[in-house]
């Protein structure tokens, strides 16, 4: 009730809007492992400024919500679409067919609406740049799906429920990825 009262009143524009695939945990779905969401409320003021794409790979890669967590065992996304590392959940179920399957799915939801941005939920697995939840190096390293959008050009960034929306960072990142004589 209160998620739909802060809604942005002002629409986006579909034609003349940019679409930025976005993880729909930060949105306010509840697609969490947990069931919960993630808002970001910072994000939620922005949004009139872009055509939102919400995705949520481990569901798109058929995982049931709720579901057990998952850790990267064995390296990082990198080394999952390598096939060297595997993501395991809690259950010691092997769900790396599903994270890949997740991936391939928002990779073409990309190129069926033109998104070439994706915000990703920081501490994921699957949508985090700098997840603790892999055996990456220094502990950190990047999850699935965020690692094979930026293996394919697209620009990615990583932003938390409680994070400052960074504003100079995403117009920069927006502007290079949608250059204006692209637009038109
Ligand atoms: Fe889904 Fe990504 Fe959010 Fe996890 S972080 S719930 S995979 S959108």
């Amino acid at each position: 009730m209160s998620l739909l009262l802060n809604l942005p009143r002002e629409m986006p524009d579909p034609i003349m809007s940019p679409p930025v695939l976005i993880s729909a945990c930060l949105l306010g779905v509840r697609c969490r492992y947990d069931g919960n969401h993630s808002l970001c409320k910072a994000l939620l003021d922005f949004l009139p400024r872009i055509c939102p794409v919400p995705v949520c790979p481990e569901q798109l890669g058929g995982l049931e919500t709720p579901r057990e967590a998952v850790n990267i065992i064995g390296g990082h996304g990198p080394d999952v679409l390598a096939g060297k590392a595997k993501c395991i959940n809690a259950a010691g179920r092997d769900v790396t067919a599903e994270f890949l399957r997740g991936a391939r799915e928002v990779l073409r939801l990309a190129l069926v609406t033109g998104a070439r941005v994706f915000i990703g939920k920081d501490k994921s697995p699957s949508c985090g740049y700098e997840t603790p939840y892999c055996e990456g190096p220094g502990g950190r390293g990047m999850g699935v799906t965020i690692n094979l959008l930026e293996k394919q050009g697209i620009s990615v960034m990583e932003l938390g429920p409680q994070s400052p929306f960074p504003v100079t960072q995403f117009t920069e990142i927006l502007a290079s990825a949608y250059p204006k004589d692209k637009k038109e």
